[in-house]
């Protein structure tokens, strides 16, 4: 229950008509920690109700302490502006019954409307880079802030806000209190950052790669070429049930290539990549929330972070070049407990990739063939002569940065996460293999496939 933790009436009740019942694990552990006003550090998916955990806090601070609004009371960073604008969506529900006014400053939006909202809000939701252009032109005065948020961290490490983020942190220099989420407990730069924002901070691990999206069921098909892919993805669509679907490709020429195919074949459906300007991404996402599409074709960084109700199915067309994305794609469904089907085809150049990253989760994905698409593609010959997954001899690829690596150092690559409960087989033994989605799952022997 809510009522535990010590939180405004006001935020409580804000709680009770989101219809907000139990807290999730990242509320419990964090809530408490940050109402304590501690600096915090949390490991926490994309999906797990992290949003909550630092907004209310924060809100209940500044409610606490009801100063006239003469600046920015408090900030939160993002790496896109998608998720600016849902985490703005989120603060504005959680304030709902308080005077907090907040505002969102992304890029792609008028600079001189923007600057004379800064003088209006409490609170400032925004990436990285237009906030340092208002800071540039003097508009910004972080001096008085009471707590800054940094949320996907790690992500906009990987994106090359790490000199923004530093400077901004930077600017809040009255005394402040720093949470910082990322989805991934990230490398050395997100160390750094650690080193150089937050003081003495509790650090909240919520969960280790694997044991993300439990509500996920993660399912492979293998292909011959980006054609048979292509047919699969249609076959998809057409049997899967699902609400809503997204299919993510490396490339923005194969997003619209296959969106266009799938338009061709009367799919209603949207593309998001980074060409699109703010309008059309907007519409993409407005579109896909309200159902009038139910499958969105896109690119990593335009969909990082969305959360949209009912995203059931995840089509990785391509291969995600690293583990870490690999689990930030997946998190887009299965989201606060619910089911979810992560689905990626699989070319004979994507095979060492694939297993790179199933033994980065420690797990075995599910093997799948769809009769009626089938290819002749069916995994590396060494698979069938061992019973073992290909790729585990020559470890090239680094699975958590998707980077190549030299032998030595492949071997050393750490796995620190554990076993999943889903798709647990312990062995490289017998695979499950369900056929076109129908027939109930049943045991191969690994010559069989
Ligand atoms: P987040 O990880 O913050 O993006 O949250 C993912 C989704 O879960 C959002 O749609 C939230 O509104 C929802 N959510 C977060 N916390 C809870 C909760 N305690 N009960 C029900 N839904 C929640």
């Amino acid at each position: 229950m809510f009522s535990q933790f010590a939180l405004h009436e006001r935020l409580l009740k804000a709680v009770a008509e989101l219809n907000f019942v139990e807290p999730t694990p990242v509320q419990v552990a964090a809530i408490p920690a940050a109402l304590q006003g501690h600096d915090l550090r949390v490991t926490a998916q994309t999906g797990s109700g992290k949003t909550a955990a630092f907004v209310l806090p924060m809100l209940n601070r500044l409610m606490g302490d009801p100063k006239p609004r003469l600046s920015i009371r408090a900030v939160i960073l993002l790496p896109t502006r998608e998720l600016a604008q849902q985490t703005l969506k989120e603060v504005e529900r959680f304030s709902q019954f308080t005077f907090i006014k907040s505002g969102l400053i992304t890029g792609g939006e008028d600079f001189k409307v923007q600057a004379a909202m800064l003088r209006r809000v409490d609170i400032l939701i925004g990436t990285p880079g237009r906030l340092i252009e208002h800071a540039n032109a003097g508009n910004l005065l972080l001096d008085e802030v009471e707590v800054l948020v940094l949320d996907e961290a790690d992500r906009m490490l990987d994106m090359g806000f790490a000199e923004d983020v530093q400077r901004l942190a930077e600017a809040c220099s009255g005394p402040h209190q720093t949470l910082l989420f990322s989805a991934t407990s990230g490398g050395s730069g997100l160390r750094e950052m650690v080193n150089k924002v937050l003081k003495e901070p509790v650090h909240l691990q919520l969960n280790s790669v694997s044991d993300l999206n439990e509500g996920t069921r993660q399912q492979i098909i293998t292909a011959d070429h980006n054609y048979h892919k292509e047919r699969l993805v249609e076959w998809l669509l057409a049997n899967e049930t699902y609400q809503k679907a997204i299919i993510f490709t490396n490339t923005r020429v194969q997003a619209d290539r296959l969106y266009g195919k799938l338009v061709a074949k009367d799919v209603k459906a949207f593309v998001l990549h980074g060409e699109k300007d703010q309008k059309d991404r907007k519409l993409a996402i407005d579109r896909l929330r309200q159902g009038a599409v139910k499958v969105l074709v896109a690119t990593d960084v335009a969909a990082r972070g969305l959360d949209v109700d009912g995203l059931d199915l995840v089509i990785n067309f391509d291969m995600p070049r690293s583990g870490d994305e690999y689990v930030h794609r997946i998190g887009r469904t299965g989201r606060a407990g619910g089911e979810g089907l992560a689905i990626s085809l699989i070319c004979h150049n994507d095979w060492n990739l694939m297993s790179s990253i199933e033994r980065y989760l420690k797990q075995r994905f599910e093997r799948r063939n769809i009769k009626d698409v089938k290819g002749i593609y069916q995994g590396p010959k060494n698979l069938k002569a061992s019973g073992k997954a290909a790729g585990t001899k020559k470890k090239k690829i680094d699975p958590k940065t998707g980077k190549k690596v030299a032998k030595k150092a492949a071997a050393k690559t750490p796995v620190k996460a554990k076993r999943n409960t889903i798709n647990k087989p312990k062995s490289d033994g017998p695979q499950l293999v369900s056929q076109d989605g129908l027939a109930p799952l049943k045991r191969r022997t690994p010559a069989a496939d």
